[in-house]
């Protein structure tokens, strides 16, 4: 057996089901596990790695411990799934492995190629604001590790000792998920084909202000939907009924369509939308114009004269970046809108990017599969700090990329 070694950080926080009931040795089983795409994203990685002769360690997380162990938060299911999926033995090594003076990780593989450390976050060091216990925590997973790959997009803006500290102690590359994440990241940010149409959406205005800024610079097109768009309405002066108003950011709103002006980026809010009383009272839900919205109601989705004004400028464009859905597309009534961009977004013939977390889960809602896009994220908070432009800490220390 090889004696090359590497340490893998993966995002393995996948959604479980709350209601499943744990097996006799305490742990969920695998099928606890609603959605395994996170799994199966890491697998390209980790089947590289093995058949390059690497002895592989695994480190993840799931949901928040604080530092605190627990048999419902444990990896042990994901371990099972992994397992499966990669039709082979892994073993499941315990966080006092890392502690343990008679030998390393790696030590603890057995006959296996492949291992996964129980979950991280039950260290408290993994999450400390101290520099120190993060370090010292790194220093010990990373002991007889030849190299450090990170591979979990979803974490590479967490300052964390598995993902930031590790990086700066051994050879650091970027797996070949976080590899493809930066390279469309990069393609968007860095060298878009023009037109480059950006379509924002979701709850708040005051979560994309940074990405707006910074999009303003490269974009041609800005097309705004959701919960957002009634604050940039409201800043001309519409009336918008009980739509979710940041009354707070009206004057950033009201700047950022100047700035928009002054850079010559064509901003499109919705003119008309889907309105009802709330958002989980549906019946009696219909489409106004914008300059019509009565007081009582909220708009809870973009109208179809809207969905085909943005899709126009989608179909058309080259490069699209979409973060934010565009109404509350969990709820049927709600969801054309959403799905309607979706749509022209796997239409479009350009380089065309999907932000990851509530976006990426609307695109999977409208039946759309993953290859339709150049590009669906794997991070919702990552994906929005690369598109603010700044710096993620997990990428600074990567020097290379897995090939
Ligand atoms: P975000 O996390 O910012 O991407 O926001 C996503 C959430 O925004 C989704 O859960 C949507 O249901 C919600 N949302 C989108 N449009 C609206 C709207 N017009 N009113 C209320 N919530 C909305």
């Amino acid at each position: 057996m090889s004696n090359k070694s590497a340490l893998v950080r993966v995002d393995f926080n996948v959604p479980m089901d709350n209601g499943a009931s744990a097996g006799s040795d305490g742990y969920l089983p695998a099928s606890a596990i609603t959605d395994d795409g996170r799994i199966r994203a890491a697998l390209p990685t980790i089947k590289k790695l093995s058949d390059d002769g690497f002895r592989v360690v695994l480190v993840a997380h799931l949901g928040r411990p604080k530092g605190e162990s627990s048999s419902s938060l444990s990896l042990k299911p994901i371990a099972d799934r992994l397992s499966e999926l990669l039709g082979e033995s892994i073993a499941f090594i315990p966080l006092t492995q890392i502690k343990a003076s008679n030998g390393s990780l790696f030590s603890a593989l057995g006959n296996a190629r492949v291992g996964l450390v129980e979950n991280i976050r039950f260290d408290s060091r993994e999450t400390s604001k101290s520099d120190e216990e993060r370090l010292d925590l790194a220093k010990e997973l990373v002991r007889d590790a030849d190299m450090f790959i990170l591979d979990g997009f979803g974490v590479v803006h967490r300052k964390q000792a598995s993902v930031t500290e590790i990086a700066s102690l051994v050879p650091a590359k970027a797996g070949l998920l976080v590899a493809k994440e930066m390279s469309a990241f990069d393609q968007v940010l860095n060298s878009p084909a023009h037109p480059y149409v950006v379509v924002l959406g979701g709850a708040k205005v005051s979560d994309k202000i940074q990405v707006i800024r910074n999009l303003l610079d490269s974009a041609d097109t800005l097309l705004i939907g959701g919960a957002m768009a009634f604050t940039f309405l409201a800043a001309q002066g519409l009336e918008v009924g009980k739509s979710l108003v940041e009354h707070d950011h009206l004057e950033t709103a009201k700047e950022l369509l100047a700035l928009a002006e002054q850079k010559r980026v064509k901003v499109f809010l919705p003119s008309d939308v889907v309105v009802a009383t709330a958002p989980g009272a549906p019946d009696g839900a219909h489409h106004v114009a914008v300059t019509q919205i009565p007081p009582q109601v909220m708009g809870l989705d973009i109208g179809p004269a809207t969905v085909e004004v943005f899709a126009d400028q989608i179909r058309n464009a080259s490069t699209v970046v979409w973060n934010g859905p565009m109404g509350v597309f969990e709820v049927p009534a709600f969801a054309k809108g959403t799905f309607g961009v979706a749509q022209a977004v796997a239409d479009c013939k350009g380089f065309t990017v999907i932000g990851g977390g509530d976006t990426a889960a609307a695109v999977r809602a409208a039946g759309l599969d993953d290859d339709r896009f150049s590009h669906v994220s794997t991070g919702g908070g990552a994906s929005l700090e690369l598109l603010e432009g700044k710096t993620l800490p997990g990428l600074a220390n990567l020097k290379e990329h897995l090939t």
